[in-house]
């Protein structure tokens, strides 16, 4: 703990206030003696130094020299300045320039005096030369003042505007600032200060007391501490000696531990297998009394069983007596058995007989069945084909016609032949052309809607009746077809074989013998589709005349 205590900082500022407000009085009280001798003018001179000396000016602002113009057209002020005689302010030059007119640039100054009859320019200075601190000679508004000099009954009163001076950055001392307020609040002001000056005086002397208390205290406190530590450093050796024999004691501890852990783990160990044979024991107990209980169960049990068997015996002796009556019973039916036997083999033979007729019956009429199937498939179908002979299509066609007529359904007729067909036989041998053929048929038979009907007519010409078709739509089925057939590719011993037909398109007309009239027309139309190069659809007209047909090529 510090025994020294810190001068109070207020005391310090106190102090010095006190010496600047004392020597900025001093300075006041000799102008006020001086003015018998001093003109006013005199007084304000001095007065601007005074401001000089007491205030700071704003950070940034490096003053190493105070210029000051003086601006004022009397020469009474000017000489006034020149008698000041001072040079320097804390060690710096005080320069004065003096000009008649306010045609200066006041930012290029520390401070500039205004005389009176220039007085109205401080305000527009003050914008001009923030930084400047401006002072005037005689009354100014309040919001505009920075310092000014005003002459009251006789004397020279100088006043500031601490608030703009701040605002601006200036710093007035506090002795300034004392010293520009009326000279009644001075004095009021003052008493308070020194009222509290004595009163931080007391507080230091009652501190200094405290202080002095304090430190007796303290050496009482030093003598006791050094009293204390010899006990202390006493008491350390003390411990010191008890913690080696507690170490020792601790080595003892530890060693008797080891032992009787030891003993400790014997002790379970036997407790342990005098635990296990006590279980077993009891064990072998429960098991004897098992035993006991199961061999009077077992006892209880053959009780049960001689009365079961007893009872058993019984029923076997009734059922014996039972079966014995049975046997003669049956004895007596066995005979009329035998004659029954006899009569059922003879009914079963004779059903057995009859059965077999039937169903060879049966047989015989499915083959026919079958063989009339045959002939009729032969008779009506063409075998390499696969499709309907010319007389099946005739005679389908003739029943189609006849439902569809009478629904006003329209009908058209195809004559399709395929093209250069001997070539192909004389080519690649009849096999291959019979493969061509079914190759064709199947193609021909493949969209074929339900209604439709498709006849191979004979060699490898084909008819088809389309049915709900007029012309215009026959024509465009005939043209889908002519591609389909002109993009197969019959492969026979791995030659690959493409062939082409015409066709010959003719509407149903309502007539008489109106199939073959159909086919007719459209056979003719076929023979045109060839004459014009093959691989087309040719359309012939209703009229029997063959001009103006005519023919469209395929795909
Ligand atoms: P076009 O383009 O004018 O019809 O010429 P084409 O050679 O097809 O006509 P043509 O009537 O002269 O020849 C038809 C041949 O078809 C004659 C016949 O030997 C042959 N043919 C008829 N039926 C069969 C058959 O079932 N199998 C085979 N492989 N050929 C047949
Ligand atoms: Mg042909
Ligand atoms: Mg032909």
């Amino acid at each position: 703990m510090s025994r020294r205590v810190r001068k109070p900082p207020s005391r310090i500022g106190i102090s010095r206030q006190l010496v600047s407000a004392v020597a900025v009085l001093a300075v006041w009280l000799s102008s006020q003696i001086l003015a018998q001798t001093l003109t006013l003018d005199d007084a304000k001179a001095r007065y601007l130094v005074e401001v000089v000396r007491h205030v700071s000016w704003p950070d940034g602002v490096d003053l190493d020299q105070y210029r000051i113009a003086v601006v004022s057209s009397r020469r009474a002020t000017r000489r006034a300045f020149e008698r000041l005689g001072e040079t320097s302010v804390a060690g710096k030059p005080l320069r004065l320039s003096y000009f008649s007119s306010a045609e200066i640039d006041p930012a290029a100054y520390a401070a500039v005096y205004l005389g009176e009859e220039f007085r109205s320019l401080h305000a527009q200075w003050n914008e001009q030369a923030p930084q400047t601190l401006i002072v005037v000679d005689g009354n100014v508004p309040r919001e505009t003042q920075m310092v000014s000099m005003v002459e009251v009954g006789g004397q020279v009163e100088m006043r500031l505007n601490r608030e703009n001076l701040i605002s601006r950055g200036f710093i007035p001392s506090i002795a300034l600032l004392e010293f520009a307020g009326t000279r009644e609040d001075l004095s009021d002001e003052l008493r308070l200060k020194q009222s509290r000056l004595q009163g931080l005086l007391e507080e230091v002397a009652s501190k200094e007391q405290r202080l002095l208390e304090l430190d007796q205290q303290l050496a009482r406190n030093a003598e006791s501490l050094r009293e204390a530590t010899t006990a202390l450093q006493r008491d350390q050796r003390a411990l010191a000696h008890t913690q080696q024999q507690l170490d020792r004691l601790g080595d003892d501890i530890a060693t008797a531990s080891v032992e009787s852990e030891r003993f400790q783990a014997q002790l379970s160990e036997q407790q342990r297998e005098f635990a296990a044979k006590q279980q077993e024991l009891a064990e072998q107990e429960a098991q004897v009394r098992q035993g006991e209980a199961q061999i009077a169960e077992l006892e209880g049990d053959i009780a049960d069983g001689k009365a079961v068997l007893q009872q058993q015996l019984e029923e076997i002796e009734r059922q014996r007596s039972m079966l014995q009556t049975k046997n003669q019973t049956i004895d007596a039916q066995r005979e009329s058995m035998w004659l029954i036997t006899g009569v059922m083999l003879v009914l079963l033979t004779a059903a057995f007989f009859l059965m077999r007729l039937n169903a060879l019956r049966t047989r015989a009429n499915l083959e026919l069945e079958q063989l009339n199937k045959q002939l009729y498939d032969l008779a009506t179908t063409d075998s390499l084909s696969g499709l309907y002979n010319r007389r099946q299509f005739m005679a389908l066609a003739g029943s189609t016609l006849e439902l569809h007529q009478s629904l006003g359904d329209a009908m058209s007729m195809l004559m399709m032949d395929i093209d250069s067909f001997k070539q192909i036989n004389d080519r690649y041998g009849h096999a291959a052309g019979d493969e061509v053929i079914k190759a064709v048929s199947a193609a021909l038979n493949r969209d074929l809607r339900q209604a439709d009907v498709l006849g191979r007519l004979g060699g490898e010409e084909y008819a088809m009746l389309l049915v709900g078709c007029n012309v215009q739509q026959a024509e465009q089925v005939a043209n889908r077809l002519c591609t389909d057939v002109a993009g197969l590719t019959v492969t026979v011993a791995e030659q690959a074989i493409k062939t082409t037909i015409s066709i010959g398109v003719a509407a149903v007309e309502n007539e008489a013998s109106a199939i073959e009239k159909a086919l007719s027309r459209a056979d003719k139309a076929l023979y045109r589709a060839k004459a014009s190069g093959r691989n087309q659809v040719a359309v012939g007209l209703a009229d029997a005349s063959t001009d103006g047909m005519a023919t469209a090529a395929s795909g």
